[in-house]
């Protein structure tokens, strides 16, 4: 038997004028989900609790069964994970871009024209820093512009503010202590170092001269933003005595995961877009799904969340579409699986975030109390047998309907 939690990222929405005023899942054509659903048990999620907009990391914490409340320090430690280092708890990890600066270090470009090569040479230069002798700089690049800086000694500390501008035409911003502790001080001057050097790291670099020469930005300064300091996370497999696997397409998902002490499973094509090789992530994904050696597996696509980011209605309609028919259809034919599909939050297209509308859930397992839905719909699901749960819930009814959580008493 095997659990299985399957989130369409973003998934759920509002009714849209466009659409003859139904949500872009109702209006989509589904069939293997709502085969699914009529073979199974729906139900709305408020994945944190009716009204917080959950980001998609807090989230994916919460249905993996950790509270985001406690554990949840900031998005760098996740994104640093997600590309692979080790992080450890207590490491202070950043979420970064280059950028472009001048040589008073005004920002002019927050993503040095959209960089695509060469930041791996970049970064293999910034890995050269000597900020302190007790302080060890981790450094990665990340997609594009994005890259990944984890601090790791002695005396550091997460309280402190960002060096990004946000906007362009600003210097970095000074970073600050937001406490009185030594620690706070210590970090912030490390952070401020930091970002100087960068700049007398880079402007000369073989990589940006070679730009410059191509009429491009050059990536030219580290701008350190989403401080957290690693969380100490209950592993998920000593927390529920379960194997688990992540085949998913985003770093941060994918962090998240890891922290837990999940098995990350790469799915090559994956671009957590639309426009993503949604072949070879089904393949990816199914592959998975099928590996006797896990118990449990997270899955997570992402177009619907970007097209709601954008406000791309037939673009979310149909990603919805694509993915019932290149990946539910086989996930249809699975056996002994306890799977649920749901949203980790709701990113209307007409509001282009996330929201704290509930979620549509289905389950599909043996030995379920059917109810009466035969259709994959927020408003659907809100009629169904599971009622309304929270995210929180979610590995409790998995385990119990996989028959491996132990009684509660006598
Ligand atoms: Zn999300
Ligand atoms: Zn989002």
């Amino acid at each position: 038997m095997k659990g299985i939690i399957f989130v369409i990222d973003g998934m759920g929405d509002r009714p849209v004028k466009e659409l003859g005023n139904q949500t872009p899942l109702e209006n989509a054509n589904t069939p293997y989900m709502n085969k699914m659903v009529e073979e199974g048990i729906t139900g709305i999620m408020d994945t944190i609790r009716p009204g917080v907009r959950p980001g998609s990391d807090t989230a994916h914490l919460t249905l993996l069964g950790y509270d985001p409340y406690e554990v949840y320090t900031g998005r760098g430690p996740f994104e640093a994970a997600g590309v692979n280092i080790d992080v450890k708890p207590g490491d202070i990890a950043f979420r970064c871009n280059f950028a472009t600066a001048e040589d008073d270090l005004t920002v002019i470009d927050r993503r040095a024209g959209r960089i695509k090569s060469g930041t791996d040479k970049i970064a293999e230069t910034i890995r050269q820093m000597d900020l302190d002798e007790n302080v060890e700089v981790i450094f990665k690049e990340s997609d594009a512009h994005r890259a990944v800086l984890v601090l790791r000694g002695k005396g550091l500390s997460d309280q402190i503010t960002d060096a990004d501008p946000k906007h362009e035409g600003n210097k970095p911003k000074t970073v600050k202590a937001l406490d009185d502790s030594e620690e706070a001080k210590f970090t912030a001057g490390l952070l401020n170092k930091f970002v100087e050097k960068s700049y007398e790291m880079l402007k000369d670099h073989p990589v940006n001269l070679e730009r410059i020469e191509n009429c491009e930005n050059p990536a030219n300064i580290v701008l350190p933003r989403g401080v957290g300091a690693v969380p100490a996370i209950e592993p998920f497999e000593e927390k529920y005595g379960l194997k688990g696997a992540c085949a998913a397409e985003t770093g941060l998902i994918k962090g998240i995961a890891k922290i837990a002490g999940l098995d990350i499973i790469d799915i090559p094509g994956a671009t957590g877009g639309i426009d993503t090789d949604l072949e070879s992530v089904g393949k990816h994904i199914i592959a998975t799904l099928k590996d006797d050696q896990y118990d449990f597996v997270l899955v997570n696509v992402d177009g619907a969340d970007e097209a709601g980011h954008d406000g791309d209605i037939t673009g979310k309609r149909d990603f919805l579409e694509k993915v019932d028919r290149i990946i539910m259809k086989e996930i249809y034919e699975m056996d002994d699986i306890v799977l649920f599909v749901t949203a980790d939050h709701s990113t209307p297209v007409s509001v282009g975030d996330h929201t704290g509308d509930p979620v549509p859930v289905f389950i599909k397992a043996s030995g379920l109390r059917v109810d009466d839905i035969t259709e994959y719909g927020e408003r659907y699901a809100a009629k169904g047998g599971l009622n309304r749960i929270r995210g929180s819930d979610v590995m409790y009814i998995i385990r119990d309907l996989m028959n491996v959580i132990s009684k509660f008493g006598a």
